[in-house]
Formats: structure tokens, C-alpha cells, sequence
């Protein structure tokens, strides 16, 4: 029977606990939210709404067109103008997801013969730019600036190191500095995914600048418009002629319709929000580590947290999964994170900090974890 071994995976996932379900969010849900990336409070915020809503009305409910068609209004402009600048760097281009960022910066960068080097726990969508790549991947120990190192030795061609530069499951942050210096040694170049930066580190202006490397010609970020920006998109930054080339090379842009002008229009108020207001940036830093240090004072096993995101380890993935469930039940909302989405096969719950959480709801947070747990 056609499709007949779906049923039989589908089977050995009941099986094992790990069914994957979606639940519809009520728009009035009184579930206190610890499981969005919405860092910084922002996708309701009033600018933020009013924003899309105003770009909406201008420009359309979609951009009508790829990029190199119809695509790019004036605000997709904008928007890269004013994302490159705040980030520090000479140039952007905007995606309709950080997803299709990520795949068009790997694969535009990574030629036939060309070697890329991708740290072994990047988010999905570096590994899956790594398979659709014509160049060969090495993957390297996580966070480990020796291993990309050695990975690069005696490679003849051009070269690129990959890595997340906050890493989404346990939060923490990549030696950006010492893999720079590895990959200047070896004459390669340096892609940053700093989806989980943007807007919490370096005064909100993200992890390459925050470690003085945006702005220079060996390195290229990429972000998402769906974290701290509230909002949906991914962008590419880095020098005018990567972009260029980006324009004329790279596939998720070429034949991607253009972002909705109301996705554009919400990024670029949330920017111009944090621009103005980059306290939000330092709080939501602020609200991980209060997190972190209650947790751990409440015997929990949780990850000290280099930007928002707080990973709080669990004995296995069934107890992981009824652990979210439990705190669910209790009206915290939490992420939970469990084989096959993490490679290492340990299992956690997921804490985003939001810097408009108050000190009584990281307590009650807190509190509903605590008591739930396995
Ligand atoms: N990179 C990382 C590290 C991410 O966590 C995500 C989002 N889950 C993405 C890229 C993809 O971004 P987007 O959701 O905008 O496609």
C-alpha cells in the first residue's frame, strides 16, 4: 500500500511517547508564556501591530511578487538599511524566514570544492543549508575553536565555518572571538546565526557585534525577524559584495516570494523600538539569569543561560514530555525539547525569558516548575 510504512513510523512514535501535536493559542490564553521566542514583549506591542497593520494598508496583504519581481517595496528596503546599520554591518538583504536566510548564506557561500565547517550543534536550518550545499561539510565538536582547527588543516579552496551564535536547545553562547581567529588563520570565512542574539546581546545590536566582528569583511550574520523583532523574516548581513552576490546566486531568494510588506513593517517599528528604548535588551539578559539562579536554588539542573534562553535538564524524553505537559496543566506554558530535535539524546524543558516578565511571574514560573517536576 502506498504510504504504508508511515503508518508503521507513526506507530513506533506512540510507542516511545514522542507523537508531536499541535495546539491552537487562544488570542486571550492564560497561560503565563515561557515557551515563545518573543523576547522582548514586542509582538504586541502597539508600535509593533500598528506597524504591520499600517504596511498592510500601503503596500497589500503580500508582496505580490519575488524580490527580483514585484517583491521589494520601499520598506523592504528600509529595512535592510536600517537592520545593517543597527547591526553594524555594511549591507543586508532580507528573507521571507530565518530558515531561507540560513539555507541561502550556506549554500551561496559554500561553492563546489569549496569546505564548510558547521559546529555539531547548529540549528537545522545551517545543517540542512550544509546538506543543499555543493561544497563538503565537516562537522565539528561543539563550541570548540581547536576542532575547526584541525577540520580546516590542509583544506586547498575556499573554506566557511558555521555556527549558531547562541544555541537554541542549552542557550549558550559560541567562542566567537577564538573561532574567528581559527577560521583568519585558515583564510576562511565566518557565517553567524545570531537568531538568538538579535536584540538581547550587544545592547540589542546582537552577538558579531557585541564581539567586534560585524562590519568586517570575513563575516556574515544572518537573523530571524521572528524573535526579538517580533515579527516573521530573516535577513543576511554582512559585506556589499556577499549581498550582491546573495542577489544573484542564492535560491530561497530568487525564487521566494518577497516577505509580507506587514511582516516588513512590524520588524522595522520593533527596530526602531529597540533602537530607542535598548534597555529591553539588558532586561531580558536579566530576567534569564534571575530564572537560572532560582531554578538552581530549587535544585534544578539548568543551564547557566549566556542570552535569553534557559534549558532546564530532564531524566528522559517521556518524563520531559509529561513535565511540559504538567506545567502546562498548571498554566505555565514551557517548550520542551527531546530526540530526534536535539542529537545529543538529552531532554529538557525550554525557559525563554521575556523582558516584560515582572518578578512574580518568573517566581510562579519558578514555582509551577519546580513542583511538576519528574
Ligand atoms: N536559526 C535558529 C538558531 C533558530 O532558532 C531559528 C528558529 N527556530 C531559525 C534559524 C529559523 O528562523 P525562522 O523561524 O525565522 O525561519
Amino acid at each position: 500500500m502506498a504510504f504504508g510504512w508511515i503508518g508503521e513510523q507513526a506507530e513506533l512514535r506512540r510507542r516511545a511517547g514522542l507523537v508531536r501535536t499541535l495546539r491552537p493559542r487562544a488570542a486571550d490564553t492564560p497561560l503565563l508564556d515561557l515557551a515563545s521566542n518573543d523576547y522582548l514583549g514586542l509582538a504586541r506591542h502597539p508600535e509593533v501591530t500598528e506597524g504591520a497593520a499600517r504596511a498592510a494598508r500601503t503596500w497589500g496583504g503580500g508582496a505580490t511578487g519575488s524580490r527580483l519581481v514585484t517583491g521589494t517595496t520601499e520598506l523592504h528596503t528600509a529595512l535592510e538599511r536600517e537592520l545593517a546599520d543597527f547591526c553594524g554591518f555594511e549591507a543586508a538583504l532580507v528573507f521571507s524566514s530565518g530558515y531561507a536566510a540560513n539555507l541561502a548564506a550556506v549554500t551561496a557561500l559554500a561553492p563546489h570544492g569549496s569546505l564548510i565547517v558547521s559546529d555539531a550543534g547548529n540549528h537545522a536550518s545551517l545543517i540542512d543549508g550544509c546538506r543543499l550545499a555543493r561544497g563538503g561539510t565537516r562537522v565539528a565538536a561543539h563550541a570548540d575553536p581547536d576542532a575547526v582547527r584541525k577540520a580546516l588543516d590542509g583544506h586547498d579552496g575556499p573554506a566557511v565555518m558555521v555556527s549558531d551564535t547562541v544555541f537554541s536547545v542549552d542557550g549558550d553562547a559560541a567562542p566567537l572571538t577564538a573561532l574567528a581567529a581559527a577560521c583568519r588563520e585558515h583564510g576562511a570565512g565566518l557565517v553567524l546565526d545570531d537568531a538568538h542574539g538579535l536584540g538581547v546581546l550587544g545592547g540589542g545590536r546582537g552577538a558579531p557585534h557585541a564581539a567586534g566582528l560585524a562590519g568586517a569583511d570575513d563575516v556574515v550574520a544572518t537573523v530571524t525577524l521572528s524573535k526579538s523583532l517580533g515579527s516573521q523574516g530573516g535577513a543576511v548581513l554582512g559585506p556589499a559584495r556577499v549581498v550582491e552576490h546573495l542577489v544573484n546566486v542564492a535560491r530561497t531568494f530568487i525564487f521566494d516570494t518577497g516577505l509580507a510588506p506587514a511582516a516588513a513593517g512590524a520588524a522595522l517599528s520593533a527596530l526602531r523600538l529597540l533602537r530607542r528604548e535598548p534597555a529591553r535588551a539588558a532586561r531580558a539578559g536579566e530576567v534569564a539569569r534571575e530564572l537560572h539562579g532560582r531554578l538552581t536554588a530549587a535544585g534544578l539542573h539548568a543551564v547557566r543561560p549566556d542570552a535569553a534562553v534557559v534549558s532546564v535538564r530532564a531524566p528522559s524524553p517521556e518524563q520531559a514530555v509529561r513535565w511540559a505537559a504538567d506545567c502546562r496543566a498548571a498554566g505555565l506554558s514551557v517548550g520542551c525539547f527531546r530526540p530526534p530535535s536535539v542529537p545529543d539524546g538529552i531532554s529538557r524543558l525550554r525557559l525563554t525569558a521575556r523582558a516584560d516578565l515582572s518578578g512574580a511571574e518568573i517566581e510562579r514560573a519558578v514555582q509551577v516548575v519546580g513542583e511538576t517536576r519528574p
